[in-house]
């Protein structure tokens, strides 16, 4: 059966390849073009300027307005986090304790047409964030709100919940080359 009435969607990048996180940034784009309220919050990152930072901040500003953008993108993390149980650092847990409570409010509060929570999975694949937390808020959305969750090995939960799942798959990366991250390309 067809569904065609509107209605805030669940998306999930997942996989190895490239292009998780720069998919959801033209899922934004198109999203922003439509008169839509975007909010991106990153999880784990923070370390890194990243060229979609004043990118993001200049076009806020055209489709919104200084005091009002129209996509806001935050970064809540700082940049590289130490893994693995016991060698946690409680900082780490913390910084993704408080990017959850900031995006469980931003889903909910119908405020943000589409917000994009970029590396999550990897914060949840790494035991930092409870799956079952994430889910519960995304059952409970404001039906119009999409919400697009990037990140490897997003959690069987979570595919389950989503309505759109794509894997990117690596054919080969330049990085297997010994090329390292490129401006403009990787960050
Ligand atoms: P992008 O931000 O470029 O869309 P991504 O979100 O799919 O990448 P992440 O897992 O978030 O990928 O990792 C981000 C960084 O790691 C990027 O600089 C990217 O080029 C690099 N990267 C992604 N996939 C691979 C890979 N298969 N091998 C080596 N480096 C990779
Ligand atoms: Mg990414």
């Amino acid at each position: 059966m067809t569904e065609t009435s509107r209605r805030g969607l669940i998306l999930i990048n997942t996989g190895p390849g490239k292009g998780k996180t720069t998919a959801s940034f033209g899922t934004c784009l198109r999203a922003v073009g439509n008169g839509m309220r975007v909010l991106i919050l990153q999880f784990l990152k923070g370390s890194w300027h990243y060229g979609e930072l004043d990118a993001i901040e200049a076009l806020g500003k055209t489709f919104g307005t200084p005091d009002d953008p129209a996509i806001v993108i935050r970064q809540l993390g700082r940049g590289f986090v130490k893994v693995g149980g016991a060698e946690t650092d409680p900082e780490d847990l913390r910084l993704v304790e408080e990017a959850w409570s900031e995006a469980a409010a931003a889903i909910l509060s119908g405020d943000w047409d589409l917000v994009v929570l970029d590396e999550i999975n990897y914060a949840i694949g790494y035991r930092m964030l409870d799956p079952e937390k994430v889910a519960e808020v995304l059952r409970k959305k404001p039906e119009m709100v999409h919400v697009i969750l990037t990140g490897r090995n997003a959690h069987p939960t979570l595919i389950e919940l989503a309505d759109t799942v794509t894997e990117m798959r690596e054919v080969k990366h330049a990085y297997q080359k010994g090329i390292l991250a490129q401006r403009g390309i990787e960050f």
